[in-house]
């Protein structure tokens, strides 16, 4: 088991931001997830499963637990005509890509989503009105002391940005697609839609994607903060993006503190002008609250 103390956590996520983890591992093979499972389980120890920490703020104080990297467990392999079986670190868009090419419709709509198969799932990551928990037929969740069982995804709990997977270990995914399309159509409409992203996103500066979950009834997140007056508004090296005000991001020096403050101040002045709660979609691990 190859642990490490007092890891950065702020190169290892997007927002860039975050202190350290007081235990650190990247597992290489779903054995030794298992082992670390149990291990930190034994010490009572808080867990974290990290994907590519897309859509994770991690505090500035740090994780005062054991942080599973999941990013060397990426093996990905067809099991039958239209099915895909990938490890939890496995990249979506490595996914996306295998799939157009085969010609297997059903991830041509998820391109430039930057996280892993494993934090895509846990979170029912969407795009363009679809959700990935859509196309799993199967995910394998791993538990202290258990190899892990196949489970069939019909039983669990999907929503918007939600699988019912909580405080589980997902150590693979099996995805169904339905094969017999034209690969270049599939690539075409991949990439329409990535350059689509791209104009309307600060795709390339540090964030976590939208940082609110939409809420019920027709305007979005990005909208009411906008009608708020808030776009633009910065705090230390946080700003809400100028370009798609459903983005915080961290134009260079920013803290993890100046973008929770960032996020407080939206969900008062949307909750006091509108009387609209903004609920956070990004992450926060650790003591602030649990996962959510
Ligand atoms: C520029 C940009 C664009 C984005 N666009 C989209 C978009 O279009 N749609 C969308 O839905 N999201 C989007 N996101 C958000 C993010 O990319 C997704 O939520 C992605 O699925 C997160 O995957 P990850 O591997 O980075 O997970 P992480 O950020 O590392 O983790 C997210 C959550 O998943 C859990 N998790 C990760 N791996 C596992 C595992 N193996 N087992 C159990 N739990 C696990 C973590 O514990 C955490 O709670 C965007 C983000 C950015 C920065």
């Amino acid at each position: 088991m190859n642990l490490q103390e007092m890891i950065g956590l702020r190169r290892r996520c997007w927002y860039q931001t975050g202190g350290d983890a007081k235990y650190f591992a990247e597992p290489k093979t779903l054995d030794e997830l298992e082992e670390l499972i149990s291990w930190g389980e034994a010490e009572g120890l808080p867990r974290f499963l990290l994907g590519h920490g897309s859509n994770v703020l991690f505090a500035d104080e740090g994780f005062d637990g054991l942080v599973i990297h999941t990013k060397k467990l990426r093996a990905v392999r067809m099991i039958g005509e239209g099915l895909l079986e990938a490890e939890a670190g496995a990249t979506l868009q490595s996914l996306v890509d295998h799939a157009n090419g085969k010609g297997w419709q059903g991830l041509e709509s998820f391109p430039a989503i930057p996280g892993t198969i494993g934090g895509a799932v846990w979170g029912n990551a969407g795009a363009c009105g679809e959700e990935i928990g859509d196309r799993v037929s199967q995910v394998r969740l791993l538990e202290a002391g258990s190899p892990g069982q196949w489970i069939d995804a019909a039983s669990l709990r999907w929503g918007y940005r939600c699988s019912g997977i909580e405080d589980r270990v997902v150590a693979a995914v099996r995805l169904r697609l339905s094969p017999g399309s034209d690969p270049q159509q599939l690539k075409n409409r991949s990439r329409e839609l990535e350059k689509k992203k791209r104009s309307t996103q600060p795709y390339l500066l540090r964030s976590c994607g939208c940082i609110f979950r939409n809420p019920a009834g027709d305007i979005s997140a990005g909208e009411w903060i906008e009608k708020s007056g808030l776009k633009g508004t910065s705090i230390g090296g946080a700003r809400i993006s100028t370009e798609h005000a459903n983005f915080i991001v961290n134009e260079g020096e920013a803290r993890s503190e100046d973008i929770e403050k960032l996020i407080e101040q939206v969900q008062r002045r949307v909750r006091d002008l509108f009387q609209v709660d903004l609920v956070r979609e990004v992450i926060m691990p650790g003591q602030r609250g649990g996962s959510r």
